[in-house]
């Protein structure tokens, strides 16, 4: 599938189409707006609706600034989110209302594809209050909505993502400080994986040094300089939006390459801008340590934190006690790219692991689009698994089966059951437990290489037996049984488990809902009294096998299933999201 990501800006109109899940890019664009020329998003979205005729166009992602706290997902766009959009325009005046005409203007183009607005805002929509809140009286706050909202979320989402996979640890057990260092630049607290503190506030003037923002300012020195008469409202936007920073303090302008030049060469503002802009990062970095109660990684990312080792190598200065030890030459050599977009820069025995990391916006907009564009599909037309609740069983071996009907008995067909070849027996077997027995278990056939009793954990309770939970044919180590049948009685020392929850595919159904032999999926049962999402179900695929999922009385009964009920492979990875989608497309 393919993903149009549109960054429709005051200044720019940026797009890319971008082939999932390979990441491809097919197209990369960048159109200039002429500020004085009203017709020049227009002019700018017909340039890119000619650019892209040629080529095949699935979803489409719009990058929105401004979601306020509304939106903690991207989501499709409707009628209602075009008018929150707009509500939070007076928030973002310079990119939520371009953003919304870029989104009008395409949907007008392509009304038949689906539109996913992805929010700046949506991975800080969670903070708790204690961080968005400012300490002013709460109903002037509430009234002209002054609270903290923070930015660059879907970049601190992404690399905190990618760092995670990095350190081969899931996201929701690491405390990790990402420091998004570009022209803007916001640092973030990513607790567990999720965002509990950032830099930036009710717009991405606060926090740390930037390009040409201020960052942290006393709201006392705005209001002395409003006071002195020399600065008129207008004058102060420009002062501390476009005139500080990085540039401001240097005198250089925003570029830290040629800031890093000039203070090499001795030159004093330089020299200061640098390390104003290094101290204000480390301090975030404590600050956010603190409030996580410990740390696990940092990630440098933006052109700053991606490029500049001498930037990272300040930042991450007097960081010791806190378990941060960065390596010099694996700082100084550094170069995350596309094809290898983290690189760890910390010492091996660093407690604290230290990555850069290239950002890709624009990618994680595809993915989040492909996804929310697929379970939309999804919502609409289900990919549906039969379900089928296995009451208590067992399979045999012909030894076991010999010993507990007789030497000459055979297994005798009761009747068919879904799986080919598979069927029930008229024989039935005792299961005697420490406890207590249960009476008339059905065996199946055929006969099989190892024993295999398949219960349920209230069973189990019943029995007095712990038994594990185990893919089927994985019984060694077992709880063990003893089986009692007409003509005798077996004692096994292992066989007795509880079957993990799976579904049987075959290999056309696996590539149809784009899975594999042994993932591990979601299936999520809607519609009835008691809905339920099963996770950790096993996708088993073979020639033998029709599309079903197996689940015990246990199971079935919390979910409180009827006969002939089916469940929906829930989208969770870009490439279900791409089965999904193609799968409409017919
Ligand atoms: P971004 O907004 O993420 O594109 O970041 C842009 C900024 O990254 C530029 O203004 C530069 O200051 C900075 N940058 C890019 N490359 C380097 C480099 N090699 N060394 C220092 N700074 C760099």
């Amino acid at each position: 599938m393919q993903v149009l990501v549109i960054n429709c800006g005051s200044s720019s109109v940026k797009y890319q189409l971008i082939k999932l899940p390979s990441c491809e890019k097919v197209l990369l664009g960048k159109i200039e707006i002429d500020p004085a020329d009203n017709t020049a998003h227009e002019t700018a979205i017909r340039a890119l609706i000619e650019e892209t005729q040629q080529h095949q166009i699935d979803a489409i992602g719009h990058r929105v600034v401004h979601g306020g706290n509304e939106f903690s997902e991207p989501v499709t766009v409707t009628d209602a989110v075009i008018d929150s959009i707009e509500k939070h325009s007076a928030d973002a005046p310079l990119h939520n209302p371009f953003n919304l005409l870029g989104i009008q203007l395409a949907q007008h183009q392509w009304p038949q594809i689906p539109h996913i607005a992805v929010f700046d805002t949506a991975f800080h929509a969670g903070m708790p209050k204690r961080a968005s809140s400012y300490a002013i009286n709460p109903a002037v706050a509430d009234q002209h909505r002054v609270r903290r909202f923070g930015f660059h979320g879907t970049s601190h989402q992404y690399v905190a993502q990618l760092a995670a996979d990095h350190l081969k640890t899931p996201v929701d057990e690491l405390r990790t400080v990402t420091l998004h260092l570009g022209n803007g630049a916001s640092a973030c607290a990513v607790e567990y994986g999720r965002s509990v503190e950032t830099s930036m506030g009710m717009t991405p003037l606060e926090g740390l040094v930037m390009g040409t923002r201020s960052g942290d300012i006393d709201a006392g020195a705005v209001l002395s300089l409003l006071r002195s008469g020399a600065y008129q409202v207008s004058e102060l936007d420009e002062l501390l939006n476009r005139q500080s920073g990085l540039a401001g303090l240097s005198g250089i302008g925003n570029d830290l390459r040629e800031i890093e030049t000039s203070a090499e060469q001795g030159d004093e503002s330089a020299q200061l801008a640098i390390n104003v802009f290094a101290h204000r990062a480390r301090k975030y970095i404590g600050a956010y340590a603190a409030i996580m109660g410990g740390l696990d990684a940092i990630v440098f990312t933006g052109g700053i934190g991606e490029n500049s080792a001498t930037m990272r190598r300040r930042i991450a200065q007097r960081l010791e006690f806190l378990g941060v030890r960065l390596s010099d030459d694996l700082n100084r050599n550094a170069r995350p790219a596309t094809d290898q977009p983290v690189v760890e820069i910390s010492e091996p025995h660093s407690r604290v692991r230290v990555l850069a990391v290239r950002t890709d916006e624009g990618l994680m907009i595809a993915r989040q689009t492909a996804r929310i564009a697929a379970a939309e599909n999804q919502r609409n037309s289900p990919r549906t698994i039969p379900i089928a609740v296995s009451a208590r069983h067992l399979h045999l071996t012909a030894e076991t089966f010999a010993k507990l009907f007789g030497p000459e008995a055979t297994p005798t067909k009761y009747k068919d059951i879904s799986q080919p070849g598979q069927y029930a027996c008229e024989e039935k077997v005792n299961l005697i437990g420490p406890r207590n027995r249960i009476d008339g278990v059905r065996l199946l056939g055929p006969l099989r290489r190892v024993d295999q009793i398949e219960i349920a954990r209230t069973d189990e309770f019943r029995l007095g037996i712990d038994a594990p939970i185990r893919d089927s044919g994985k019984v060694e180590g077992s709880a063990p049984i003893t089986l009692e049948g007409p003509y005798g009685t077996v004692e096994l020392t292992e066989g007795l488990i509880c079957a993990r929850r799976h579904i049987h595919m075959h290999p056309d159904d696996a590539k149809d809902f784009s899975v594999q032999d042994r993932e591990i999926v979601e299936v999520a049962i809607t519609g009835g009294p008691r809905d339920l999402a099963f996770g950790d179900v096993l996708v088993r695929v073979n020639e033998n096998y029709k599309l079903e999922m197996h689940i015990d009385t246990d199971e079935g009964n919390a979910a409180e299933l009827t006969r002939g009920s089916a469940g929906e492979l829930m989208v969770d990875t870009v490439e279900s999201a791409c089965a999904v989608l193609k799968k409409s497309r017919g």
